[in-house]
């Protein structure tokens, strides 16, 4: 291992440490793990310089030119707005310390790669139950119908979106190889013939810059945006159309990934408003509301805040982040995990008129539509509740834990 502590030219107040400690894995696949670095000034604390731990020699200077732009761009135009609290769960934290490392002793949770875990019961039939409770909601509140969208999306559609330019470094693009003999046969050529120290990934890769190219689509990094695609250069035949569907989603966080908290494969259930300004906005304060019923009845601590969204590489950057929290159109549902933690397992979001804009869509009375839309994290969700209620449904709530148990009823006697 190597060590390097990196000074940043211009000091980064600690109200925006956060803020840099989300992005500084972003800055190099070098860096192992890091720390920031505070000193005082004058009476207060600042960031002076990040401490990181590389596997192999590093070049520095370039390290050190990549931190400085990130602080530069990214982190110090950010304006300070308070996280804003609007609502708290009347019910107390506790968290069962050891939760991830019991799923994985018994098997429940299944470690499959970087980012990513496969689950077993009785944590499959939560996230399944839960998943039921929220579309069910949406259906009763809005009439939400259940779709079902690929796991793939065209590229272009997340062009279109603003997603590319916006979050480039959670994409997960899909290449395959040149529609051609040559370029199988180049390709399993270079591959076979690698020499027995190379591993196979980084044959793969060398083998793939010769012979791939990018498919025209990424791996989903959210469901939304297939909903907005599907209703591009449409006009609505109502004042607010209410979608709901499940999809795998991928999202790759770098070393960022962590237990269930933050994964590169995960499920979301997304609830997705068009329509009008007015009918949109009430339609996502509503919803809000039915997720506190749920929360609540649920038995499980967290609170609602106002966010904003990891943004990166774009000019505007700082000013979009501004402009989310302070114009509150993103709120985020944090339920506590063990550590004094808690992590973000539901987005409430509005974007304004700006997707619908951009994908052409029109209320009945042909003005622009302004788009909503709630994302429930499953496997975040599931492993909140699991930290706060334990692992056995026994010390669930009766319905969940009725429900949970008659579905692996149901699945046994199949
Ligand atoms: P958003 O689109 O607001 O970033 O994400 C919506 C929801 O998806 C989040 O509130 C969270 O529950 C879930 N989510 C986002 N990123 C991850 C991740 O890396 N891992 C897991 N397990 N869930 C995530
Ligand atoms: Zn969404």
């Amino acid at each position: 291992m190597h060590q390097y502590t990196v000074p940043l030219s211009q000091k980064v107040p600690l109200r925006l440490a956060g803020e840099l400690s989300k992005r500084v894995f972003f800055v190099s696949e070098d860096i192992e793990s890091f720390e920031l670095v505070e000193e005082k000034e004058g009476e207060t604390a600042v960031v002076c310089a990040v401490r990181v731990t590389t596997r192999a020699p590093s070049d520095t200077v370039q390290m050190r030119s990549m931190l400085n732009q990130l602080v530069s761009d990214d982190i110090l135009p950010q304006r300070s707005v308070m996280e804003h609290r609007i609502w708290q769960s009347s019910h107390p934290v506790t968290t069962h310390d050891d939760t991830f490392d019991r799923m994985l002793d018994q098997g429940i949770a299944i470690p499959s790669g970087e980012g990513q875990l496969g689950f077993g019961d009785p944590f499959t039939g939560l996230v399944a139950h839960l998943d039921e409770v929220f579309r069910a909601a949406a259906q009763r509140s809005f009439g939400a119908l259940e779709h079902r969208y690929p796991s793939l999306i065209p590229t272009g559609v997340l062009a279109r979106s603003g997603y590319l330019t916006s979050f480039p470094q959670f994409l997960m693009f899909a290449g395959r190889l040149h529609g051609e003999l040559d370029s199988y046969k180049g390709f399993v050529k270079q591959v076979s013939d690698r020499d027995s120290a190379e591993d196979t990934d980084a044959a793969v890769s060398r083998a793939l810059a010769d012979h791939s190219t990018h498919s025209g689509y990424t791996l989903s990094p959210a469901v939304c945006y297939h909903v907005y695609e599907q209703h591009a250069g449409k006009s609505l035949d109502a004042d607010l159309v209410s979608v709901t569907a499940r999809g795998t989603c991928f999202r790759h966080e770098s070393r960022y990934h962590r237990s269930l908290e933050r994964l590169w494969e995960f499920t979301m259930r997304e609830v997705v408003f068009i329509g009008s300004e007015n009918r949109v906005a009430e339609a996502r304060n509503s919803f809000m509301q039915d997720v506190f019923a749920i929360v609540e009845e649920l038995g499980l601590a967290g609170h609602v805040e106002t966010a904003s969204d990891p943004f990166f590489c774009d000019a505007k950057t700082a000013e979009k982040i501004w402009t989310q929290r302070l114009m509150q159109l993103k709120y985020e549902l944090l339920l506590p995990v063990p550590g004094g933690r808690s992590v973000a397992a539901v987005s409430f979001n509005t974007h304004g008129s700006s997707l619908g804009e951009a994908f052409s869509i029109r209320t009945p009375d042909r003005e622009i539509a302004h788009t909503g839309c709630v994302a429930f994290g499953l496997e975040r969700f599931a492993y909140a509740f699991v930290c706060q209620h334990g692992l056995d449904p026994a010390g669930w709530p009766d319905a969940v834990s009725r429900s949970v148990q008659s579905s692996g009823a149901t699945e046994a006697s199949r």
